[in-house]
């Protein structure tokens, strides 16, 4: 693993509060000290909670709520209104093409899986990509003539886009496939560099944005993005719904994801029964048989313009702020080693996966848990190639933060660390 950098410390003993009101942040769970303390959540990359402001529309919408799509009622025309106002909001938040289809899925997993569905062609991956961008490529429905070709990151990403334009440039590929922002590093991938490698070497390029969207601005028609993915979980909405927004072409092209209600224009059978004839929509509609996910749509919308109110540049320095707050804290524990990719990556989104020497990712975590109310994650977070290649085939820990951490939660999280390294001596 690379060494994580030292930091000059940005802010030294200055108090960084929330940036937003999350809900849920006046949790309070006992410890093994017998104190009981405010939980400190730091697993936003696993799930962020959900913003006050989305929490609110989202009440707000279930009180005013009736059937989508096909209702005359007054109720149903509120519905489906907000259903489809949602993918103009969301289509405005990634500054998406007025042509790209906009389409509802059930998070970042179900949208690749819509992805590789729709492609035709060989398929570029990194190793570094968290299993939703690895899995779904590979899947056996896939047309047995469509590969995956996995690139192995190097040491700096100026290497790996060198890799990934050989690896483009030797045999024709219909689409690179990149993950915008580690969900084990933090560390941010250079979306329009990729754009332009995939585009010269004649690919499309998809996005697996789940752990940037929240976190910087995302500009699919600036950044030349393709196809981009995400789940509204990792975005402060709620569980359950996610989007893939891009080119239409491919997408209309392929049979309907779901069969179903919604997807089709037209059904009828003949008099045997047998020769059916089926007309199946164009656009969003064909891949979203059944009732949607109305409330997932609304809420993912609310969030973006919950972000758009606090604003990125505001959402970029808060980060900042508590990245070096925790990359400060950690490089002053002995055994702890903070993992990186890339020698060379200069921006990190607010992840920091570690490891503590002598002791299991598992043991980490559920002291943090158990002594001082921390929630972080453990284990290979579903990118076993990323982890192994690392050099920890065991796992790590994560912490992860967002608008609703303070600098209290990184100092408690770096002060439980030292008393967990300090007693192991
Ligand atoms: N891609 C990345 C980079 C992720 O971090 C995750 C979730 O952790 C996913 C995809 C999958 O997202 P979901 O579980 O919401 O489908």
């Amino acid at each position: 693993p690379v060494p994580s950098p030292r930091h000059t410390p940005v802010v030294d003993t200055e108090t960084i509060p929330p940036l937003a009101q999350v809900v849920g942040a006046d949790e309070c769970v006992p410890c093994s000290t017998g104190e009981t303390v405010r939980y400190a959540n730091l697993d936003y990359a696993a799930s962020a909670p959900a913003l006050a402001a989305v929490a609110q529309t989202v009440t707000n919408s279930l009180s005013q709520y009736a059937s989508v799509h096909r209702g005359a009622g007054h109720l149903s025309q509120v519905t489906t209104a907000r259903y489809e106002q949602a993918r103009e909001v969301i289509r405005d938040f990634v500054r998406a093409r007025a042509d790209d289809a906009v389409v509802f899925t059930r998070g970042t997993t179900d949208a690749i899986n819509l992805a590789a569905h729709a492609t035709r062609g060989d398929v570029v991956v990194l190793d570094i990509e968290h299993h939703a961008n690895l899995l779904p490529w590979c899947a056996p429905a896939r047309d047995g003539s469509s590969r995956v070709r996995v690139v192995g990151a190097c040491a700096t990403i100026d290497d790996t886009l060198a890799a990934l334009e050989a690896e483009l440039a030797a045999a024709p590929a219909a689409l690179l496939a990149v993950t915008a922002a580690s969900n084990v590093t933090g560390e941010v991938l250079p979306i329009g560099r990729l754009a332009s490698i995939a585009h010269r070497n004649g690919a499309r390029i998809l996005i697996d944005a789940a752990q940037l969207v929240a976190h910087r601005r995302v500009s699919m028609v600036g950044h030349g993005i393709d196809y981009l993915v995400f789940s509204g979980h990792k975005l402060y909405a709620p569980f359950g719904a996610g989007v893939l927004i891009g080119r239409q072409d491919w997408l209309d092209a392929a049979e309907p994801y779901l069969a179903g209600g919604g997807a089709s224009a037209s059904v009828s059978f003949g008099d045997t029964g047998t020769d059916t004839a089926i007309a199946w929509h164009a656009g969003p509609a064909r891949h979203e048989a059944g009732s949607p996910n109305v409330l997932g749509a609304v809420a993912i919308a609310a969030a973006c313009e919950a972000l758009d109110a606090v604003g990125f540049e505001h959402i970029g320095l808060h980060e900042e702020l508590l990245r070096a707050r925790l990359d400060d804290g950690l490089a002053t524990i002995d055994g702890v080693t903070e993992l990186r990719i890339f020698e060379d990556s200069t921006d990190r989104v607010g992840i920091a996966g570690f490891d503590v020497d002598g002791h299991t990712p598992r043991e980490v975590a559920v002291f943090l848990s158990e002594r001082a109310g921390i929630g972080v994650r453990d284990g290979k977070f579903c990118a076993h190639p990323l982890l192994n290649r690392l050099g920890y085939p065991d796992g790590a820990v994560r912490a992860s933060f967002g608008l609703g951490t303070g600098s209290g939660d990184i100092d408690r999280l770096v002060g439980a660390l030292a008393t967990l390294t300090t007693r192991a001596r």
